[in-house]
C-alpha cells in the first residue's frame, strides 16, 4: 500500500532523513520507535507531504505521490494524521470539528456529515460531548475527538505522531484503547509511539529509527526481545528500565523520583499495588541508606556517598517473568546500603522484608556494594 524508496529530507544543512526505505501492506499496523530527534515525525510528515521530501520516491497504491504532477489534495484525503497536541479547531464545537472537512472537501451534505460524525463519536465513547468545545474536554477526550475527526474523512491510512505524549498518564489508556479498536478493523496505520507495551501488542511490524534511517525493522517479538543490532538493544533496554543517580542527600528530589517510578509503572501497565510497593521500597531503602538524623555516623555515610559518586537505582521489569527488581548500588566504602543502625525500631527492615518477601540480597562485588530488592 505504501512504498518508500531512498527517501531523504534535509532542512538547510541538517540531514534529517538519509535513506529511508519501507514497504507497508494494507491493514498493517506499523509502530515507529526510536530516540527523539531521529526523524520519526519528519518521516510521517514526508509520507503525507506536509514536508516535501528532498529526495527519493513515495508510492501509495502504486501511484507516485512525489511525482511533479501528483494530486496532493486527493492524497491528503486518503491519509489522515493525528498529532500529539490534537490540533482541534478551538472555536468550533465537537460536532462541527467533525463535519467541517467532510462538508467542505468531500462535499457531503450537512445531514450526512452529522450522521457519520455521531456514529464516530459513539465509537470513541464521546456521544454525549457533541456540543462541547475543545476547551471543555480533557486531553484524552480531545485526542479521541481528533481521531474521530480524522476518521470522518474516511481515510485509507492513518498516521499517528505520538498520540499519547501530551496526555496525563491517567488518560493514555483511553486513547490507546481507541487505536487498538481501529487496528482490529483492519485500518492501515503508522504510529510513532513511546508506549512499548502497546507497540508490542498492536503492531504487525516495528520500525526502529535511528539517525535518519530505519535502522532495524521486524515483528515486535524480534525488536523487543531479540534485536539484531546493538543500537536497538541499547534503546530497548534504556526505555524498559529506570535508572536514577541519587548524587547526595541534600540534592535529591524525592518527588521527581516518585514521578519517574509512576511513569515507569504506567509504561509497563503495572497496577497501583505494585507501583506503591516500589515507591515504599525505594523510600525505605533511601532512608536506611542516607539516614534521617544528623548523627556523626549519618554525616560520615553521606560524605562517603558524595565523594564516591552517590547511590544509583536501577529498576527493571521483565515482561516474560513479570519480575520487578530494584537494584541499588554504591561504592564499597559505604559497606552497606541497608544501614541497620538507622533502623532502631526495626520498622524499615520490616517493610522491606514484607515487600520483597524476605528476598533482599546485599553483596559486595569489586568496589561496589549491590543491593537487590526483587518484588
Ligand atoms: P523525532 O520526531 O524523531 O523526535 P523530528 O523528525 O521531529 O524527530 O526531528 C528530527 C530533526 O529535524 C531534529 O533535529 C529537528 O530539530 C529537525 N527539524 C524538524 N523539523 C524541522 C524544521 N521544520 N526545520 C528545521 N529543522 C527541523
Ligand atoms: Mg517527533
Amino acid at each position: 500500500m505504501i512504498r518508500v524508496e531512498h527517501l531523504s529530507k534535509r532542512f538547510g544543512d541538517l540531514e534529517v532523513l538519509r535513506d529511508v526505505n519501507a514497504h507497508i501492506n494494507r491493514g498493517e499496523v506499523i509502530s515507529v520507535i526510536g530516540p527523539s530527534g531521529t526523524g520519526k515525525s519528519t518521516f510521517l510528515r514526508c509520507l503525507n507531504l506536509l514536508d516535501p521530501p528532498t529526495g527519493g520516491r513515495i508510492f501509495i497504491e502504486g501511484q507516485e505521490i512525489t511525482a511533479p504532477n501528483a494530486n496532493v489534495s486527493l492524497l491528503r484525503q486518503k491519509m489522515g494524521m493525528v498529532f500529539q497536541d490534537f490540533n482541534l479547531f478551538m472555536h468550533l464545537n465537537v460536532l462541527d470539528n467533525l463535519t467541517l472537512a467532510p462538508v467542505k472537501l468531500l462535499h457531503k451534505t450537512k445531514a450526512l456529515a452529522e450522521a457519520k460524525a455521531r456514529e464516530l463519536l459513539q465509537m470513541v465513547g464521546l456521544a454525549a460531548k457533541e456540543q462541547a468545545y475543545p476547551a471543555e474536554l480533557s486531553g484524552g477526550q480531545k485526542q479521541r475527538v481528533a481521531i474521530a475527526r480524522c476518521l470522518a474523512m474516511n481515510p485509507d491510512i492513518i498516521l499517528f505522531d505520538e498520540p499519547t505524549s501530551a496526555l496525563d498518564p491517567t488518560m493514555v489508556s483511553e486513547v490507546l484503547g481507541v487505536i487498538r479498536r481501529l487496528a482490529g478493523t483492519g485500518m492501515t496505520m503508522v504510529i510513532v509511539t513511546h508506549e512499548m507495551q502497546f507497540a508490542r501488542d498492536v503492531s504487525s511490524r516495528v520500525f526502529y529509527m535511528d539517525q535518519g534511517v530505519i535502522y532495524e525493522e521486524g515483528p515486535p517479538a524480534q525488536i523487543f526481545d531479540q534485536p539484531k543490532k546493538e543500537a536497538t538493544r541499547t534503546f530497548i533496554n534504556r526505555i524498559r528500565n529506570l535508572e536514577q543517580l541519587i548524587e547526595d542527600y541534600e540534592h535529591y528530589d524525592i518527588y521527581a523520583l516518585t514521578t519517574e517510578i509512576i511513569q515507569f509503572c504506567e509504561k509497563h501497565f503495572l497496577g497501583p499495588g505494585q507501583r506503591d510497593a516500589i515507591i515504599h521500597l525505594v523510600e525505605e531503602t533511601m532512608q536506611l541508606c542516607m539516614g534521617t538524623d544528623n548523627s556523626t555516623e549519618t554525616l560520615r555515610r553521606r560524605e562517603i556517598l558524595r565523594k564516591t559518586g552517590g547511590l544509583s537505582l536501577f529498576i527493571s521489569y521483565s515482561e516474560k517473568t513479570k519480575q520487578i527488581n530494584a537494584r541499588f548500588t554504591a561504592h564499597a566504602r559505604l559497606e552497606t546500603i541497608l544501614n541497620r543502625s538507622q533502623d532502631t525500631d526495626g520498622l524499615g527492615m520490616m517493610i522491606i522484608n514484607g515487600i520483597t518477601k524476605g528476598k533482599a540480597v546485599e553483596k559486595i562485588e569489586g568496589d561496589r556494594v549491590i543491593l537487590d530488592l526483587p518484588l
